[in-house]
């Protein structure tokens, strides 16, 4: 498995935040930032989309290493423990994270990089790289989020169950972001992710 890409001397991740380079794109599972971040990668194919690990199985028509590296759990506990990962968390019963030397090599290169992360990962992006933009997605409600869920038809019930109920800690934690965005009207908060991104 081909996490990284190759290293540049002297890279450290402390560099990440002077370069301001780097976004979060947090909020609740099934708020839509995924269908978000594609659309944006879309229009903005300068942008790097930082792909990471998990040890949950991949959906119908995800692939490794485009939408995520599948590993075992124990492949990603190595990966913690060699310090390869930014940030990491665990998420509805699977472990996520973010393999650092791609997203310091990119940041490094000068590219804007784009992580897509739940709460806990975002926390501690936040508290590592205090520069880094954090961008927090809402729902118009609750009931639509779940419709969202439900309408991906992807989860099983006790996954629902759980996608909900840390749902609804995860926008309480909304505040702590620097900008918060509706996900109401799909070009609506494209427009103002685009907006906040590139000024
Ligand atoms: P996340 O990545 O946050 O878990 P997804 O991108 O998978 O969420 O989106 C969950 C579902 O919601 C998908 O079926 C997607 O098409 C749908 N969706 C996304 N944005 C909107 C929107 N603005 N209005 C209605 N449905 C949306
Ligand atoms: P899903 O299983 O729906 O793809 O993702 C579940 C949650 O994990 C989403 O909120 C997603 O943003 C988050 N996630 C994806 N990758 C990472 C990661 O590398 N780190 C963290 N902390 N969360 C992630």
């Amino acid at each position: 498995m081909q996490l990284t890409t190759t290293k540049k001397s002297g890279a450290t991740t402390q560099e990440c935040p002077d370069m301001g380079k780097l976004i979060i794109l947090t909020g609740p599972s099934g708020v839509g930032k995924g269908t978000l971040m594609r659309a944006l990668l879309q229009r903005h194919p300068e942008l790097h989309y930082s792909v990471s690990a998990t040890t949950r199985s991949p959906r119908q028509g995800e692939t490794n290493g485009k939408e995520y590296y599948f590993v075992s759990r124990r492949e990603f506990e190595q990966l913690v423990a060699a310090g390869e990962l930014l940030e990491w968390a665990e998420f509805a019963g699977n472990y996520y994270g973010t393999p650092k030397e791609a997203v310091v090599n990119q940041v490094l290169s000068g590219k804007r990089v784009v992580l897509e992360i739940e709460l806990k990962g975002a926390r501690q992006i936040r508290a590592s790289y205090p520069s880094a933009l954090s961008i927090f997605i809402l729902p118009p409600s609750l009931s639509e989020l779940e419709k969202r869920i439900r309408g991906r038809a992807q989860d099983s019930e006790e996954a629902i169950a759980r996608r909900m109920h840390r749902a609804q800690e995860e926008i309480r934690a909304a505040d702590e972001f620097d900008i918060q965005i509706v996900n109401d009207d799909f070009e609506t908060a494209l427009n103002s992710i685009e907006a906040a991104i590139f000024g």
